[in-house]
């Protein structure tokens, strides 16, 4: 279901849910109402075009509207983020529009934050591309900087200091 008349996907992914014939869209509708008692029956929708109702029954709903970068636990904590709440880094992609913001960064160490040691890579700092091929590279490119931001820093402690912390992470996530 989609609130417009049209998708804005590409056009090959279009395809592919247009030409599925276990996939039935519907546009220009909206959810108003989610039926059932303890788990979903079904929605009641609105077309946008007639203001006609309908309901549909329905076992599961997957929402997927937008995108929302998961970065709200940030919120004062100095890193600099745009409206959006994309973290900025010293290279994202559109940080040309960001020039007030440019010399609070350290350009040497792409995907470092304003934050000296904290990097951030995908798509919580990616507001553009947002794939997994682009996440993967952009994790593996921050960790390049990430070792390079390490061996420069080495001689004041940094490196012991993450390497408690990361245990400490590590050991939680097992906990
Ligand atoms: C429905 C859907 C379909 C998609 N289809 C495609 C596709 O076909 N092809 C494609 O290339 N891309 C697709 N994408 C996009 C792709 O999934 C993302 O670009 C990719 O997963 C981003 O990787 P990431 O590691 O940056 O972020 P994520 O994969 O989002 O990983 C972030 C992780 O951080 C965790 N996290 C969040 N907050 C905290 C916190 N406070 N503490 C600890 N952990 C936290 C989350 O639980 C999550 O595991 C799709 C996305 C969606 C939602």
């Amino acid at each position: 279901m989609h609130r417009r008349d049209a998708l804005r996907a590409s056009k090959i992914m279009q395809e592919k849910v247009l030409n599925n014939p276990k996939i039935e869209v519907k546009l220009d509708r909206e959810i108003i109402d989610f039926l059932g008692e303890d788990r979903v029956s079904g929605i009641k929708m609105k077309d946008n075009k007639t203001g006609k109702e309908e309901v549909l029954d329905v076992r599961g709903i997957f929402l997927a509207i937008g995108h929302t970068p998961s970065t709200k636990f940030l919120s004062g904590s100095g890193v600099i983020m745009d409206k959006k709440g994309y973290i900025y880094t010293a290279d994202r992609a559109g940080f040309e529009s960001a020039n007030e913001l440019k010399e609070k960064f350290e350009p040497k160490f792409r995907f470092q934050t304003n934050i000296k040691g904290l990097f951030a890579a995908g798509d919580c700092m990616d507001s553009m591309y947002r794939q997994i091929g682009t996440a993967v590279g952009m994790g593996i490119a921050a960790e390049i900087e990430i070792e390079k931001y390490l061996e420069e820093n080495k001689d004041k402690g940094f490196v012991e200091k993450i390497g408690e912390i990361a245990k400490k992470a590590v050991q939680c996530c097992i906990d």
